[in-house]
């Protein structure tokens, strides 16, 4: 085993193909031993961002330094095998020639061990991600599940510092899927390794990581720990893709009134018309992100499902009226989609209690689910029209 992960720079790193700028600028700093999640829809550039990293794709500019060494500048840079690092890969990538103990058994090469002890360090390692008694099966014996065990386990088994995962669970069936998350993280950890993980899934990147990178279009818009990208968007973007249950057009009626648990200032806002209508549209107290404060006027709140709770038509305790649209049950309860308005949606509002399709519902939205972005932002497609039909 390594006995230390090791640090990963990038600096101003681009990547152009052709005219295309697949990676636009990223500066990002990872401590070792930390398991780093790089969040971002399709296209964004987490591919080419670990590909650069892994030293099979060359920067077009910018440095790259695993651990003491630079490893690149520029497009001049050191081959993978000089990195100090092992990759897993989507599609498992493993040798279809060789048995799963020989696959592991090729990662071993690198440390010169003497025969015995490698055979033994491949046993433990198979052991140690459960297929010990599959360790003469070849990838094509194996289920999905159990071939990505075993490039785990031959990413593991060679102790490099650092572990690049590129959507490792992303053809697993969604129980594996949960199981084999669990397996990546702990194993990952225990061997101290540095992890750079790359997903396009946000719940999978809020389970795994240390801290958590999104992407845009090839540059890093924010970086933090999951739980202060959840709290703190730094943009609507960052907001969306880390789980809505949907967007409320607001006015924002005044100064600040108190904050929230990490300082930021609590903004009153009334729901624009048409949106909620109930007898009264309450008043109620959105976060402000970043410079959403202050100034009274136009703005958007980005609606946390976690945060907003059903209660009867009619409570007093409520800030807005919907109509029940659908209703899931989840095992754990049971998930609501709700309709505020005409096209204006709430979805993924959990309770413990089944509430009936058409019910006219209250809505209470706690603060901290509310996060409030000035100016009449652009709102998701989906939804674009109604707005324009509520400022009209
Ligand atoms: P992601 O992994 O986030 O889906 P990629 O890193 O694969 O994104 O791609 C980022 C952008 O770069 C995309 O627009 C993609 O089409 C483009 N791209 C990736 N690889 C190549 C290539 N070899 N040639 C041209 N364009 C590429
Ligand atoms: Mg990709």
């Amino acid at each position: 085993m390594s006995e230390a992960g090791i640090a990963v720079e990038l600096r101003g790193a681009r990547k152009r193909y052709g005219t295309k700028t697949a990676l636009d600028g990223v500066d990002l700093a990872v401590e070792p031993g930390t398991f780093c999640v790089l969040l971002g829809p399709s296209g964004s550039g987490k591919t080419t961002l670990l590909r650069c990293l892994a030293g099979i794709e060359r920067l077009t500019e910018g440095r790259i330094v695993l651990g003491d060494r630079l490893v690149a500048d520029g497009p001049s840079h050191e081959p993978p095998e000089r990195r100090n690092l092992a990759m897993v890969f989507q599609d498992y990538a493993l040798w279809p020639h060789l048995t799963a103990a020989r696959n592991v058994e090729f990662a071993v090469g690198r440390l010169h061990l003497g025969r015995g002890e490698a055979a033994a360090r491949v046993e433990g390692m198979l052991g140690r991600v459960g297929l010990a008694h599959l360790a003469h099966r070849y990838p094509n014996e194996l289920s999905g599940g159990e071939q990505q065990r075993v490039a785990l386990a031959r990413a593991l088994v060679g102790g490099t510092g650092l572990l690049l995962f590129d959507e490792p669970l992303s053809n697993l069936d969604a129980d594996l899927r949960e199981r084999m998350r669990i397996e990546i993280g702990t194993l990952t950890r225990d061997a101290g390794t540095t992890a750079v993980y790359i997903t396009h899934d946000q719940a999978e990147a809020f389970a795994l990581a240390d801290v958590v990178g999104v992407l845009r279009d090839g540059r890093l818009v924010q970086f933090g720990p999951p739980e202060e990208i959840y709290a703190r968007p730094a943009t609507p973007f960052v907001a969306r893709f880390t789980g809505l249950a949907g967007e409320l057009p607001v006015e924002v009626l005044g100064g600040a009134e108190g904050h929230g648990p990490s300082g930021q200032p609590l903004m009153p806002v009334r729901p624009a018309a048409g949106c909620g209508d109930g007898p009264e549209r309450a008043t109620l107290l959105a976060t402000a992100m970043g410079a959403a404060h202050g100034i009274p006027g136009a703005g958007t709140v980005l609606v946390r499902p976690a945060g907003v709770q059903l209660l009867p038509a009619g409570h007093p305790h409520g800030h807005v009226d919907a109509a029940v649209l659908d209703t899931a049950y989840r095992g754990r309860g049971y998930d609501h989609a709700l309709e505020l308005g005409p096209g204006l949606q709430l979805v993924g509002i959990h309770d413990e209690r089944r509430w009936a399709r058409g019910d006219r519902v209250r809505v209470r939205l706690a603060p901290a689910a509310c996060l409030l972005f000035a100016g009449a932002e652009r709102l998701g497609a989906a939804t674009a029209p109604t707005v324009a039909a509520l400022s009209g």
